[in-house]
Parts: structure tokens; C-alpha cells; sequence
């Protein structure tokens, strides 16, 4: 099967597990707790709603029901290709004391 056949299968799969993970989640997302929406509403503070892989499938996670968590789009986007471990442990670890932020350096809208 081709890497977009897989992808177009993952997303019609995706737009039920979604809402099923969410639920099962009460609504926030599995890294940060923040209250997600499937349509966010721009000025409400709420983030989309989105699937992220525990084992990123780029490094041999399965669309897997048990490897899909509900997380919002800031962390999916942040997580990248990290497994859900080192993105726990990234978020948690302080940030280094010799470079800046580069998050408060870019300035959030
Ligand atoms: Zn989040």
C-alpha cells in the first residue's frame, strides 16, 4: 500500500477515533490537560482537537487504537516525530540555562 493510501485510510479512521479519544480523555488533551474542540473558534483559547501517535508511525507506530491519543494541535505540532516519553520528559525538563527559550524569543501572537 502506498504512503498516501495509508494516510487518506488513517484520516477517515481518524475523524471517529478522534472523537471517541477526546471523550474517553474528557475532552483535554493527553499532554498539556487543555480543553480541546473539534472546531476551535478563533479568541475562545481552545485548541483544535487532533490524533497523535504515541510511537510516532514514522518510527514504526501502528494507527493502532491503542497507540492514538487525543492531544490538541499545539502539542501534535510541538511533539513532532518524539515518542510519548521523550515528549513528556521535554516538556518537563527545564528549559537549559545557557540558551534562551526559543519560544519566548519568536514572540507568541
Ligand atoms: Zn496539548
Amino acid at each position: 500500500m502506498s504512503g498516501r493510501m495509508k494516510a487518506v485510510l488513517a484520516a477517515a479512521k481518524g475523524k471517529d477515533w478522534r472523537r471517541k479519544k477526546a471523550k474517553a480523555q474528557g475532552g483535554r488533551c493527553f499532554y498539556c490537560q487543555c480543553e480541546m474542540v473539534e472546531e476551535p473558534v478563533k479568541g475562545q483559547g481552545r485548541r483544535e482537537l487532533t490524533l497523535d501517535h504515541l510511537l510516532p508511525t514514522s518510527r514504526g507506530g501502528a494507527h493502532h487504537w491503542e497507540n492514538v491519543v487525543a492531544a490538541c494541535i499545539t502539542c501534535n505540532g510541538a511533539k513532532g516525530d518524539m515518542t510519548a516519553d521523550e515528549f513528556m520528559a521535554a516538556r518537563m525538563a527545564p528549559a537549559p540555562a545557557l540558551s534562551r527559550n526559543p519560544m519566548i524569543e519568536k514572540g507568541q501572537p
